[in-house]
């Protein structure tokens, strides 16, 4: 490992490794695949690149991201390191060059596009080389429960056999669930105690999520408040990056913008004006970000909640690069969860709907959950959860808890009177006694539970608070043609009295 220790120093310019690195180098070495999990910034690249620089022979990369292969590969000649791509954007001429380097021994990496190893051509010219190492990036491509699920990335087990001896193989993510875990590592074959899982923990970054805020009204005011700092809005469709460009671009904003329905010249044009700080203000969809490397960046607002918390993390954490205090806010509006909906509906096959829909869900939850945030995004993720960060609303919210046992108990009754078939608005209408007529026709207006709530809240208050009993796990949601929430194990202990449940103060409206 000594000798590791001087290539960061010699190549990269760093003193001592980060959390995880030496571990995942020194399993490397020895010969051991392993599944390498580290957040965006965290530090992978170098996990493989140093391997790759003492190990004897050729190290393969798989990459799925053509801009982000020719970055590394320039900051990697940039330091000396001989490395190379392929990809489509070579000519078939450039393609037989970078292979003849290669087999005359002049690459220590090579980035490959998976697509690539659908050729049993290029596998065939590959199989003459000496390749001690393949390193997946982005490995929860693999994983049809991913959240990017690439079919190309399955050919990476073509590799296996193509040599007398199997490579070492060192996948790299930083969005995988231990459920996409368990996937890569079986389709990479893995052992489990190979896997490095750190560091998911930002402490520069303060999370926010906000409820029921008048969301253009508090993004200008962010922004005033807010005037030197650099920063990105993300917004769930095109439309909703369009109004917001137009909003902050009349109010005299240097803003930029970047969604899939731009020509590439303009998205190209506009990323440059934000990464040369030209524009101040990024307003995207999720195709912005994915190898931006900006450091500088103060804030990530998301307008409209993502579809799960992987791209919500990948997103956020896009703030703070550089280690300065940053944050990550979210607005979150009920209506927001049907665009996600309606977006996974039209975008995915059958069979993945229903996976898709549970972990909207979980994002659901997050925005509703009144622990620290922090630490529910590393339970997420797998990670073991610390003491509170104390920078997050929710550590940082002095609202008083309350006893709200009596009215869980209420709504619970209603769900199962109900017969738990109906979704959370239906039955916040029940509670506060709506005249309804779908209500009448179902004869819910003769149940016990009608109208229990009346007159204390708006049926609004009702959905937030029945959004807060599935965070809490109380009620549970069933995606079928429309969702419909279900009393659960947990829920049911409440019901019998053998559970309290306690809720922060209702949050209320701010006005700006
Ligand atoms: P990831 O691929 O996990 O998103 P990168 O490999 O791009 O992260 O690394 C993020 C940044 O951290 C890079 O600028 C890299 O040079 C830097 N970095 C990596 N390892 C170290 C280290 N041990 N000490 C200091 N900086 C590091
Ligand atoms: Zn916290």
């Amino acid at each position: 490992m000594e000798q590791a220790r001087q290539m960061l120093q010699h190549h990269f310019g760093y003193d001592a490794f980060r959390q995880g690195q030496a571990q995942i180098i020194e399993q490397t070495l020895q010969g051991q695949s392993s599944l390498c999990v580290m957040p965006t910034g965290g530090g992978k690249s170098i996990c493989y690149q140093i391997p790759a620089l003492m190990l004897e022979g050729l190290t393969i990369v798989i990459s799925p991201l053509i801009s982000l292969m020719q970055d590394q590969v320039e900051a990697l000649r940039a330091a000396n390191i001989p490395a190379a791509y392929i990809n489509s954007t070579l000519t078939a001429q450039e393609v037989d060059e970078t292979m003849q380097l290669a087999s005359a021994g002049y690459l220590k990496l090579l980035y490959i596009a998976p697509e690539r190893l659908e050729s049993t051509t290029f596998l065939q010219a590959l199989s003459s080389l000496t390749v001690p190492l393949i390193a997946v990036d982005e490995a929860h491509c693999i994983s049809q429960w991913g959240h990017d699920f690439r079919p190309s990335y399955r050919s990476i087990q073509k590799l296996f056999t193509l040599w007398p001896q199997k490579p070492t193989v060192l996948a790299l993510t930083a969005t995988a669930t231990p459920a996409v875990c368990e996937d890569i590592r079986q389709l990479l074959s893995i052992d489990e105690q190979a896997t490095v899982i750190t560091g998911f923990a930002r402490d520069n970054l303060a999370l926010t999520v906000l409820i029921g805020e008048n969301k253009e009204r508090y993004i200008k005011n962010y922004l005033m408040k807010n005037k030197q700092e650099v920063g990105i809005i993300y917004a769930a469709t095109r439309k909703a990056v369009d109004a917001i460009y137009d909003m902050l671009s009349r109010s005299g904003e240097a803003v930029a913008k970047y969604h899939a329905g731009l020509s590439e010249e303009l998205r190209m044009a506009e990323q440059e004006r934000f990464l040369k700080d030209e524009a101040r203000i990024m307003v995207a969809t999720n195709a912005f970000g994915m190898g931006i490397d900006k450091s500088n960046v103060r804030f990530v607002l998301h307008y409209q909640m993502p579809r799960n918390m992987e791209s919500y993390y990948q997103e956020a954490g896009r703030a703070g690069r550089d280690g300065l205090p940053s944050a990550c806010l979210l607005l979150y509006a009920s209506g927001d969860v049907q665009t996600q909906r309606f977006l996974i509906e039209q975008t995915q096959d059958e069979a993945r709907i229903t996976q898709e829909l549970a972990k909207l869900q979980t994002m659901v939850d997050y925005c509703h959950t009144e622990g620290c945030l922090q630490n529910a995004i590393l339970s997420y993720f797998g990670e073991e959860q610390e003491e509170p960060c104390g920078r997050c609303s929710n550590c940082n919210d002095g609202r008083a808890v309350t006893d709200v046992t009596e009215d869980a108990q209420k709504v619970l009754a209603c769900v199962v009177r109900m017969g738990q078939k109906f979704g959370k608005t239906m039955v916040a209408q029940v509670l506060i006694g709506s005249k309804n007529q779908k209500i009448a026709e179902f004869g819910f207006a003769r149940l016990s539970t009608y109208g229990i709530l009346k007159g204390q809240y708006s049926s609004k208050d009702v959905s937030n608070f029945i959004e807060f009993l599935i965070a809490e796990g109380l009620l549970a949601v069933k995606h079928g043609t429309f969702p419909t929430i279900y009393v659960s194990a947990e829920g049911k202990e409440v019901l019998l009295g053998n559970r309290q449940v306690m809720r922060k103060e209702a949050v209320t409206v701010k006005k700006l």
